[in-house]
């Protein structure tokens, strides 16, 4: 690791010129940017501490909706009685992730932030990552590729977004407030992470020094029909192979009146699967139905030479995810 600055911010504002100031980054809890810097993965020149700055809380908006400020842990979130009952698909993701005592440390903010574990990143061993060092290769193209992106990956990178929490919100709409130098502003889930394109680097829409401050949740209607499903190597302590996070609002007679389906661990963004969404509408919730989405979730899926079989766990997986949302919350 080597030498940085530390120094503790008073308020947002005394945090963001501090970053300006130094050119260095926010601290929140430090679960990954501590640990790329041991790797000197990441090596800033200064830690800009925020855990005097509150933004603790789980509030009510007057929309009816939730505000999860920046620094509530990743284990307050999921176990808030809001969270738990408006939002259970938050909480199931969130309690698929890390340990205990990860949760315990990790942020809302830094859930959003964290970085890719691409073992070609987290390894400066390896010469090709262009995402680490621009112009570099990719070293996984021809490589080690299990794990990497089915969509939205480009010739400069392929690797996957390792949030869990990040697939739910996709399907619940969340808003991003930040902050930043000339103020604030709200950037929606979709258009907070960016695809690699050219500059893998670049795995969000936040301009320099900007600070996330919380994550706005609208109110749901997924609160009875709703699933996450991770699968993985292991049971614990590993990152999504695949992963689905379902909602759906049900009529009366049983069919589906609005469904939203994303997808973790196949792509560099969470990857909202509208056309499956859009042809379960109006559908009894049959395993036919089911099918039919899945097929439509993994179209266009473009595989490596190792991760070809996500394509059918994706599909296992989008119906699985479907049936159990459908089946209410007996389920969990
Ligand atoms: Fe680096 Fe991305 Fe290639 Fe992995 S997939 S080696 S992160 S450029």
């Amino acid at each position: 690791m080597n030498l940085f600055q530390f120094q503790h911010a008073t308020s947002v504002e005394d945090a963001i010129q501090k970053v300006v100031a130094t050119g260095g980054k926010y601290l929140a809890g430090g679960t990954n940017l501590v640990d790329l810097m041991k790797g000197t993965v990441e090596q800033p020149p200064a830690l800009i501490d925020l855990r005097r700055l509150g933004l603790t809380n789980v509030v009510s908006t007057d929309e009816g909706g939730v505000l999860i400020e920046a620094g509530v842990s990743n284990s307050a979130i999921a176990n808030h009685p809001l969270i738990r009952s408006q939002y259970p698909v938050v909480s199931q993701s969130i309690l698929s992730g890390a340990t205990t005592q990860l949760r315990n440390m990790a942020t809302a903010g830094g859930n959003l932030l964290q970085r890719t574990r691409c073992p070609y990143f987290m390894e400066t061993g390896f010469e090709a990552c262009n995402k680490r060092i621009p112009g570099s290769g990719c070293a996984a193209l021809e490589g080690f590729n299990r794990e990497h992106a089915l969509f939205g990956g480009s010739y400069k990178c392929v690797a996957i977004h390792p949030s869990d929490m990040a697939v739910a919100l996709a399907i619940l709409d969340a808003v991003v407030h930040v902050q930043g130098a000339s103020g604030k502003r709200k950037i929606p889930l979709p258009e907070f992470f960016r695809l690699p394109g050219d500059t893998p680097q670049i795995d969000n829409t936040l301009h320099p020094h900007e600070l996330i401050l919380g994550i706005e949740l609208p109110p749901s209607g997924f609160g009875r029909h709703s699933w996450y499903l991770k699968v993985r190597d292991r049971h614990s302590y590993a990152f999504a192979l695949v992963s689905v996070a379902a909602g759906l609002e049900m009529n009366e007679d049983g069919t589906i009146r609005r469904a939203a389906l994303a997808m973790g661990g196949v792509a560099p963004m969470p990857w909202r699967v509208r056309d499956a969404e859009e042809s379960l509408v109006g559908k009894f919730a049959t395993a036919a139905s089911f099918h039919a989405a899945a097929e439509l979730a993994l179209a266009g899926a473009s595989s490596l030479s190792q991760n070809g079989f996500k394509i059918d766990l994706g599909k296992h997986s989008v119906v699985r995810t479907l049936r159990l949302a459908s089946s209410g919350p007996q389920s969990r």
